[in-house]
């Protein structure tokens, strides 16, 4: 919360570093379509191979307090399931936490870690959980910025420190170093990520959560013109932005992430 953002009038490079791996971490299903779907299609399609964590099942994500939440959250997984075939990932993790009590603890950490070992990604994608209040207005889910701090907390130390959760290790479960984090949803960006190319892939991921989505043609008009904001900044149609993380040491990432403002 320290420099605000340069005038949208400046234009920057665009942000093109790709993961061969990379794991994106969020708190329910359909959060990883309204955040970095177009980025993945894009690095999906250009060779990286991609992986989704869902917290929770989104058990809580309706109107009626006499639905059941069990078979709410089995709808929300299978809807997840299809967004991400659209999307390219690889496959898709339920952790299974409690919608609407997500909360960064120890047993959250360690099922974290277990995932990033065994996928053993580059990059991690996950919210920004430094955002309470978003700055166009509206309140950060907790659950949003649980997920987030409980992903930035399991990739590093403990994902890369042997001596973390040691029966992962005694398991088969080696150490892993994740290089970089990309945080979306952020107040802070300092990555822009030209998605031209994949935009419609996000809006057809989106239109698979059916039970979220009831206007979908009016919500493809508005991710259209949020990602045409965020375009603008790198002098393209559509964009998403990050707050890039680079955890080891590479120069060549490090110099280009400060040159950013
Ligand atoms: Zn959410």
């Amino acid at each position: 919360m320290t420099d605000s953002p340069a005038p949208t009038t400046e234009i920057q490079q665009p942000h093109d570093w790709r993961p061969d791996r990379f794991m994106v971490i969020v708190a329910h299903p359909d959060d990883a379509d309204f955040g970095p779907a177009a980025t993945a299609a894009r690095w999906i399609d250009a060779g990286s191979v991609g992986w989704l964590v869902c917290c929770t099942s989104g058990d809580q994500g309706g109107e009626d307090p006499d639905a059941d939440p069990a078979e709410l959250g089995l709808l929300r997984e299978a809807e997840q399931r299809a967004a991400a075939d659209v999307v390219g990932y690889a496959g898709v993790t339920f952790l299974n936490q409690p919608d609407g009590a997500l909360v960064n603890d120890l047993v959250l950490r360690e099922q974290l870690v277990r995932e990033i070992r065994t996928f053993r990604p580059d990059a991690v994608l996950t919210q920004d959980p430094d955002v309470l209040i978003h700055p166009g207005g509206g309140i950060n889910h907790t659950d949003h910025r649980a997920a987030g701090i409980a992903a930035i907390d399991a990739v590093y130390p403990a994902a890369r420190n042997p001596m973390a959760f040691p029966a992962l290790a005694r398991g088969g479960l080696a150490a892993h170093r994740v290089r970089r984090l990309y945080l979306f949803w952020t107040a802070q960006p300092t990555a822009w990520v030209d998605v031209s190319a994949t935009i419609g892939r996000k809006v057809d991921a989106l239109r698979a959560h059916a039970s979220q989505i009831h206007e979908p043609d009016g919500l493809a008009v508005r991710i259209g013109e949020w990602a045409a904001e965020d375009g603008a900044r790198i002098g393209t149609s559509a964009a998403e932005d990050f707050r890039v993380v680079v955890i080891d040491d590479d120069e060549e990432e490090a110099a280009a992430v400060e040159a950013q403002p």
